[in-house]
């Protein structure tokens, strides 16, 4: 009963793996080695986490890893000048600058610095504006496509859904909300001002979580039937992991439901790889 109730992202990851495996195949073929190189300053224990697991999607894919690790203290100038070196090199296809930056480098200059077509997690406002206006040549930030991912692989309608994002970032809740209505959902984007939370996300055949308040969706929440997707990552107060939804709390009554650890987390890196594939093919008109 539970097992019928969980959408895994394993296997959403594996399917897209499966994909990235035939398409580098036939890159190499083409006699193109797709690398994807990630720009990472100092020694956060997150990026850490996240370059971990990225290197070892793109090892799964044939995909070679570069990392470019700076120093904690590193300037905004040397920052921009290895930048724009992957920018011009072409060996690489893919760049992933691991974010937030420390403070004395500016994102807002970043962020016009880097390539677009390399751009491959969304950090340029090219990249964002095309999925404001539907324009597929972009590229999402793969956390939001991989809730869409998932929706897709296990079938779940999205048009003319009533879908409710908890949480508005740049990274998550804006641009998962702009995906979900270019694939013609009706969208309520909630965040820490909204009057009735609890109604609005009730209302919701589908319910996106991204706020990343720990165990906060309880039952009160969730409509019954509704399909779950959490996207927080929090640790409770035994130390650990969890998502924003209160999983003992809303099981009874869900449809589906992505669990943490478990669920949107392990397709991010596939999208990643994914990504990867069609600068890739981009880069060399193939
Ligand atoms: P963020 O920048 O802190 O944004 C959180 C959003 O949630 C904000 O829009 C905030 O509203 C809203 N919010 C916070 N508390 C709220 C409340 N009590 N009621 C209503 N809205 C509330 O976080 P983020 O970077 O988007 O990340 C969100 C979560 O996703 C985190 O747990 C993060 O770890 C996780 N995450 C997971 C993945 C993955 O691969 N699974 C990837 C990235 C992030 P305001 O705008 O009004 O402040």
């Amino acid at each position: 009963m539970l097992d019928k109730k969980l959408l895994l992202g394993k296997a959403v990851a594996d399917s897209l793996t499966e994909n990235i495996i035939k398409d580098v195949e036939y890159l190499k073929n083409e006699g193109v080695n797709p690398t994807l190189a990630m720009l990472k300053v100092g020694n956060r224990e997150e990026d850490s986490a996240y370059q971990r697991g990225a290197n070892s999607r793109c090892i799964k894919c044939g995909i070679e890893p570069k990392i470019i690790e700076l120093e904690e203290d590193c300037s905004e100038e040397e920052y921009i000048k290895q930048l724009k070196s992957l920018n011009e090199d072409s060996s690489v296809h893919g760049i992933l600058c691991f974010r937030p930056l420390p403070k004395q480098i500016r994102e807002e200059v970043v962020e016009d610095v880097i390539d677009p077509i390399k751009d491959i997690d969304c950090f340029s406002p090219i990249n964002m504006a095309k999925i404001i206006s539907n324009d597929s040549t972009g590229y999402a930030p793969c956390t939001p496509k991989a809730v869409i991912e998932i929706l897709d692989y296990y079938n779940i309608n999205i048009e003319g859904e009533n879908i409710s994002v908890l949480g508005r970032s740049l990274v998550v809740g804006r641009p998962l909300a702009m995906l979900l209505i270019n694939r013609n959902a009706t969208v309520r984007v909630c965040h820490s001002k909204t009057r009735d939370i609890e109604k609005i996300s009730q209302d919701s055949d589908i319910l996106i979580s991204c706020m990343g308040r720990a165990k906060m969706v309880n039952e009160k929440f969730v409509k019954k039937g509704a399909v779950l997707i959490d996207v927080g990552i929090n640790f409770d107060e035994d130390g650990n992991m969890c998502g924003d939804v209160d999983f003992d709390s809303v099981i009874e009554k869900v449809d589906k439901i992505t669990p943490v650890p478990r669920g949107v987390g392990s397709v991010t890196t596939s999208v990643l790889a994914k990504h990867l594939v069609k600068a890739c093919k981009k880069l060399n008109n193939l």
